[in-house]
């Protein structure tokens, strides 16, 4: 689903994020990239996402090269990804469906459909009963998950998290991970970007060192 085939990224300035990093995910699949601070996972979902562009090598989304598609094209690249970030991004002065609601919106889909999605989205992770709560009100565990309900509202074939568990206590992070598990399940690929290799204990590991692969 996903390739990398010798993938280096430098940054303008001519630090190199990525060295020569070649891997494969299966569709369905559940991945993790670990690594210390600055060791590439950020770069590497970027990468993937089509939000940044490889230097050199390629990218492969379903056999499309996104790494050397026209910018016209990223868009719906990007369609196939929920990203899903540390400090969750969440518009603070929206409440919790409208915080869903927003990527639907974008899309052109309002009125019951995104009502009906919403409230799907809302409910798979466990917050719909505070879908007029505003985001300041819910715990750091809270707004994780509905970052990921609104990461997954449109569907997406895969989720990318970057630290998603980073501000949280043992207990919120291994909920969170359940959840991203039981995605998983029903047959959404999941990369995770993870400092923290306890986490990481089950599944396909990426592990990254100063931008080069050692696996
Ligand atoms: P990680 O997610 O593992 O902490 P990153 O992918 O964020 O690592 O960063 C890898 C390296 O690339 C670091 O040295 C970082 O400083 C550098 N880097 C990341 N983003 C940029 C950027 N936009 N411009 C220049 N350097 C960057």
């Amino acid at each position: 689903m996903i390739k990398f085939d010798q993938v280096t990224k430098r940054y303008p300035g001519g630090h190199e994020a990525l060295r020569n990093v070649s891997f494969e995910i299966g569709k369905g699949e559940m991945a993790f990239i670990t690594g210390h601070s600055g060791a590439g996972k950020s770069t590497l979902l970027k990468l993937a996402a089509a939000i940044e562009r490889p230097t050199a090598g390629t990218i492969l989304l379903n056999n499309q090269n996104i790494g050397a598609m026209r910018r016209a094209g990223l868009p719906y690249v990007r369609r196939n990804f929920g990203l899903i970030f540390q400090d969750h991004k969440l518009l603070y002065d929206r409440n919790a469906f409208d915080n869903v609601a927003l990527p639907l919106a974008i899309d052109g889909i309002g009125g019951r459909e995104a009502g009906k999605r919403v409230r799907a989205a809302l409910d798979k992770v466990g917050l719909l009963p505070r879908e007029r709560a505003m985001p300041i009100a819910l715990s750091g565990g809270e707004q994780q998950r509905l970052a990921i309900a609104r990461a997954i509202v449109s569907r997406p074939a895969i989720l990318l998290a970057d630290e998603p568990t980073g501000n949280l206590d043992a207990n919120y992070a291994r909920d969170i991970m359940a959840l991203f598990r039981s995605f998983n399940e029903v047959g959404v690929t999941v990369l995770i970007a993870t400092h923290d290799a306890g986490s990481a204990a089950s599944g396909n590991v990426l592990h990254l060192d100063h931008g080069v692969l050692a696996r």
